[in-house]
């Protein structure tokens, strides 16, 4: 159906279907394990250094490119696990959530007619982030069971109209974290047709296995031609916060600031110096987000795949992506629409983040970032809601 006001590139897009199904689960009391939030707060340290940033003046206008101390701290997280090194001054910018970086990144550097590479399922702001700039997507799926990239598929998407690849790792939704074959096949083809790079890195703490995620900006002649995107959100579980960043070259942060400025003009003043401070926590703080996640996702998994689910156990991330057919069903959509009243349980289906919307069609997303007795509480009532009814 064609929205009547609504412009033809944003024709479509609807509303997000994060909002959607947490509206489902309020709505109906259901156990929300769609929207990928943590249902506890982050470091109380981090919350006093807001409470203290908001009584000590920091209220009004940060600067355009966000307040020194937080750049000093993004380029000294970039410095301590990657060896990155970024200017403060002209090398990152502080946005609106990861969100905006995106959107800012995509709208300064990709012209009408543009091809942009994504890796599908795509999370779903890439989607509306390329039909704003006018670029026309172009999806290299990750495919079942193991959800790998398949760099001939990344090679053939590659025309003489692409402009950039927009890449996510560790990916929403499908848990895959990228290894170094990979990410130095994804840098050889950017090199060989001079292709800029958008890398979203918002779960780069959130790995599980004692597996490391590497930063695409690292690989061989990449970090002048990557924007590095992340926030604090998902490393310190204050999703609400959006707090975000772009690291790159001097001459593509001032880009994306160029769209930037004119879309918030400056971000949250008072919540970045409470970053800036928790992004200089020590090594085991960010050691241990992964393991205590961990736990949680092997709880979920083991849970899913009891109740009958095939499960594609994710490297990284707040998701597990299941098979819904082995209990009967085929379309995730509809599964997902009526979980809430055959079970009391939402949860995401994938075909929203595809083109190629058949090969989502019989997944289904799960988030684990929730307490272990919410997580027991969805399980139960997948049990029983699942198999009565079915
Ligand atoms: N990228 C991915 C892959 C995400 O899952 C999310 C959602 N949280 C974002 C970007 C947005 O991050 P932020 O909340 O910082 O805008
Ligand atoms: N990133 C979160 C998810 O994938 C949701 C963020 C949002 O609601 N836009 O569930």
């Amino acid at each position: 159906m064609s929205e009547p006001h609504l412009a033809a590139r944003l024709q479509g897009l609807g509303t997000t279907v994060f909002a959607e199904m947490s509206a489902l689960a309020a709505r109906t009391g259901a156990v929300n394990l769609g929207q990928g939030f943590p249902d506890t707060d982050g470091p109380g340290e981090v919350i006093e250094a807001a409470v203290r940033a908001l009584r000590t003046g920091h209220n009004q206008y940060a600067p355009g490119i966000g307040i020194q101390s937080l750049r000093e701290a993004i380029a000294a997280h970039q410095e301590r696990f990657y060896g990155l090194t970024y200017d403060p001054s002209s090398e990152i910018l502080v946005t609106t959530g990861a969100t905006e970086a995106i959107a800012a990144a995509l709208l300064a550097l990709v012209e009408p007619g543009d091809e942009v590479i994504a890796l599908e399922p795509y999370y779903d702001s890439y989607v509306a982030g390329i039909s704003m700039a006018g670029g026309v997507r172009v999806p290299v799926t990750l495919r079942t069971p193991d959800f790998r990239l398949d760099v001939d598929a990344l090679a053939a998407a590659i025309t003489t109209r692409t402009k950039l690849m927009l890449i996510n790792s560790p990916h929403n939704p499908t848990g895959t974290v990228l290894d170094l074959d990979e990410l130095s096949a994804i840098a050889a083809l950017a090199v060989e047709h001079d292709l800029l790079v958008i890398t979203d890195e918002v779960y780069e703490h959130l790995t599980f296995d004692g597996l490391a995620h590497h930063p695409l900006a690292a690989m061989d002649r990449m970090r002048d031609r990557t924007v590095t995107i992340s926030s604090g959100g998902k490393t310190f579980s204050f999703t609400g916060w959006k707090v975000g960043w772009a690291c790159a070259s001097p001459d593509l942060v001032r880009a994306v600031n160029t769209a930037k400025q004119f879309m918030t003009f400056t971000s949250g003043a008072p919540l970045q110096p409470a970053i800036a401070q928790a992004l200089a926590m020590p090594d085991s703080y960010f050691h241990s987000l992964g393991a205590d996640l961990q736990a949680k996702r092997d709880r979920l998994c083991k849970g899913l795949s009891e109740v009958g689910f095939d499960v594609f156990v994710p490297q990284g991330t707040y998701f597990v992506t299941t098979d819904i057919r082995p209990l009967g069903y085929t379309d995730g959509m509809e599964f997902c629409l009526s979980l809430p009243e055959r079970a009391g349980v939402v949860a995401i289906p994938h075909q929203v983040f595809y083109d190629n919307t058949e090969v989502g069609k019989p997944l289904v997303r799960w988030a684990f970032c929730k307490q272990e007795a919410v997580i027991d509480e969805a399980l139960d009532r997948l049990a029983r809601g699942l198999v009565t009814t079915r």
